[in-house]
């Protein structure tokens, strides 16, 4: 019932402003593929801008010196207000994302807020240490901000994204230029409404939409630009980890995955089942963590593939994302809708076997719907088996035993999650330790916690996000030596 506006400016010094590129970005509603709106693009000199008013205030007296403790105060008021207009920036992301409107309110918002608050908490708790070192000295540490961040949001989460990184830098007394993803750029910018009215100074915060090769690529190339933290595929990552060398920027990054789920005979199949569903057909299948590789003892595999499509009939409902029964909407663009029949086709040809799904589901004749789909009979060196498709797209490939399974699971490029399913706790911790990942889930899937550090090995990232480890990526070190003779 209630009404609001949609801002679409750039957002620099707390206005919105027009972009000096001219250029535009239009969202389309990915449910009945209609025009939502244009927001400004930003191109280089946009981004100047905003760096420059993101410089400005750090060294303005009230930011930089701010005590952490007042600094946490804001931190709280924004987090109210995300809590106050939760419902509005909800049904903001299901337009421009598709994702189902109770997981935007129940999971996306209420982690924005968790993740505000967390960080809040943390901004006048951020110390250095002091270190006795020969009788007549000793050296004190200084934790300092990094200065100005960049931060590089992708489309499947764009608020919870921006809160993973816009909480520990504002705890940590950075300032920041943050891009939304070109394809969903709307609820951040209605989030910056709320910064205003929290009472965050101008220039703190600075929200350019634009389109990855000239907002983007203006921001890591940029020589203002302390920090780099970036969240999206692994190619746009390694090119960004090269460009930020420029000025040898501090780099995070959050980049794909094709993460395992391992069932062993000893496993409880009916959770097993449940939780692998989950891992892949959540969020449409657009979870850089999602266990899309499903590995099942040779045993079990067909019992399991049966509970798995009966996990698919009982609680993958397609529809309409503000419905309140609807489990999967539709996938975020046109693009990604191609990519992943691009995939069900090279399965196919690659010889594996569509199980479930594999065909595009319209409603009323539009929207970028995909049956769930699984393919059977999947081998090591299939494209479906190796590539990141990003959709709800499993594949289901059955091993002969423990050290098979562990191979075929560490057999990828990437390393962000994997699952472990058994009820033998010695066989859990024993292949949790194994599996080379920056998460590993027993006996779940894609539960994640902003008290945990999160983050990839292997191509799949570099740094950690979220609890402390959050902070130390948006904080340096300085070390004061003291001589007291
Ligand atoms: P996808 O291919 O799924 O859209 P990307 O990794 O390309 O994923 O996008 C994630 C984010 O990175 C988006 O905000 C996008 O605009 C941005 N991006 C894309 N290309 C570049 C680039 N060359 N430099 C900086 N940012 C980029």
């Amino acid at each position: 019932g209630k009404t609001f506006t949609l801002p679409t400016g750039l957002f620099i010094n707390n206005e919105f402003v027009k972009a000096a590129s001219g250029a535009k970005v239009t969202s389309i509603n990915p449910t009945n593929e209609e025009e939502i709106c244009s927001v400004e693009a930003a191109g280089p000199e946009d981004i100047d801008k905003a760096v420059a008013a993101a410089r400005a205030a750090l060294n303005h007296e009230s930011w930089r010196d701010m005590p952490g403790s007042e600094r946490g105060l804001l931190m709280f008021r924004l987090a109210d207000l995300v809590e106050k207009n939760k419902e509005v920036l909800a049904t903001i992301e299901t337009w421009d994302n598709g994702k189902p409107y109770g997981d935007a309110l129940n999971g996306d918002l209420q982690e924005v807020i968790d993740c505000l608050r967390y960080y809040a908490g943390w901004a006048d708790k951020l110390h250095g240490q002091t270190i006795p070192t020969t009788p007549l000295k000793f050296a004190y540490t200084l934790r300092q901000p990094m200065g100005v961040c960049a931060q590089i949001i992708p489309w499947n989460y764009p608020l919870g994204m921006a809160a993973w990184k816009l909480g520990p830098a504002l705890a940590c007394g950075n300032t920041v230029v943050l891009k939304p993803a070109e394809q969903t750029p709307l609820s951040i910018l209605y989030f910056a409404t709320l910064l205003v009215e929290a009472g965050f100074p101008p220039g703190v915060v600075n929200i350019t939409n634009g389109y990855g090769k000239d907002a983007g690529q203006a921001l890591a190339s940029h020589l203002g630009v302390d920090k780099i933290a970036f969240t999206g595929s692994t190619a746009t990552g390694k090119h960004i980890m090269k460009t930020a060398s420029i000025n040898m920027k501090a780099v995070t990054l959050e980049t794909g995955g094709k993460s395992p789920l391992i069932v062993f005979p000893e496993a409880d199949i009916d959770q097993a089942a449940k939780w692998a569903h989950l891992g892949i057909m959540s969020n449409m299948g657009q979870i850089c963590t999602a266990t899309s590789r499903i590995l099942v003892h040779e045993s079990i595999h067909d019992d399991f593939i049966a509970r798995f499509k009966e996990a698919i009939k009982s609680t993958s409902k397609v529809g309409d994302p503000f419905a309140s029964d609807t489990y999967q909407g539709p996938q975020v663009t046109k693009a990604q809708y191609d990519k992943i029949l691009s995939f069900v086709e090279s399965g196919t040809s690659e010889g594996a076997t569509l199980t479930s799904g594999g065909k595009p589901c319209p409603l009323n004749g539009k929207g970028y719907f995909i049956e769930p789909t699984i393919f059977t009979k999947v081998k090591p060196d299939m494209k479906i088996f190796r590539e990141e498709i990003f959709g709800p797209f499993g594949v289901i490939v059955p091993f002969k035993d423990e050290e098979e399974a562990i191979r075929m699971a560490n057999d990828s490029t990437y390393g962000l999650g994997g699952a472990v399913f058994s009820q033998n706790i010695e066989q859990a911790h024993r292949v949790a330790a194994r599996i080379e990942s920056g998460t590993v889930w027993i006996n779940s899937s894609q539960d994640s916690d902003i008290h945990v550090p999160f983050g990839g090995f292997k191509q799949s990232g570099l740094g950690r996000e979220l609890g402390e480890a959050g902070l130390a990526a948006y904080s340096q070190t300085k070390a004061v030596h003291v001589n007291m003779g």
